[in-house]
């Protein structure tokens, strides 16, 4: 190795952010205000995954900012988590336009940014938000409100799928079969509610 490029740099959540903030992998760069890497402290008992930003969200270049972020905070608060305490990302850092779903392409171009931000963490539960991030985590084909309040895994780490946010927004009845979700996450964490 030559000796100015020096020893390889270990892998760190700082690291991806930057990585993300020049990635051209995918045509949604090109839409981008601010790439969302996620965000949240290494090792978080709990990482929740999503689908990717709003438009909100790339303009502060954070995750969940919006008013689906907003009831993000609630839930997780519901299982007495604060946001600081959970790592938050989603399965495209770049805001595809329209709000449309990420294409497969987009997605695959993106994973391994997320399966990098997976392994750093190491989170004991990762709480899947919808489809677009459970067909990233399980596979393609999979319909939320068919595995939904199902555990699975991902290596040695837990898995539960549930509704997105947004989803629940937009039909709020679904928020009682979201509860029955999240207090399974919350017995899983040894968390009380
Ligand atoms: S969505 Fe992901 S793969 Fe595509 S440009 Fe952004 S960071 Fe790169």
């Amino acid at each position: 190795m030559p000796e100015e490029m020096g020893p390889p740099v270990p892998d760190s959540l700082d690291k991806i952010a930057q990585e993300v903030g020049r990635c051209v992998a995918c045509g949604l760069h090109q839409g981008r205000t601010r790439a969302v890497p996620g965000e949240g402290p290494l090792h978080a008992r709990l990482m929740v995954v999503g689908e990717g930003p709003g438009q909100q969200e790339d303009e502060a270049g954070r995750p969940f900012v919006g008013r689906a972020g907003q009831l993000l905070t609630d839930m997780l608060r519901a299982i007495h988590l604060e946001r600081h305490e959970v790592f938050i990302a989603n399965v495209v850092k770049c805001r595809p336009p329209e709000n449309r779903n990420p294409t497969p392409a987009e997605a695959e171009a993106c994973a391994p940014f997320l399966a990098r931000q997976i392994a750093l963490v190491d989170p004991e539960v990762v709480l899947v938000l919808g489809r677009t991030a459970a067909e990233a985590l399980m596979g393609p084909g999979v319909r939320i409100s068919a595995i939904r309040g199902v555990w699975t895994t991902l290596g040695h780490r837990a898995l539960m799928p549930t509704y997105h946010p947004a989803y629940l927004l937009r039909d709020p009845r679904k928020k009682v079969e979201t509860w029955e979700d999240l207090k399974r996450v919350a017995q899983r964490l040894s968390i009380q509610v």
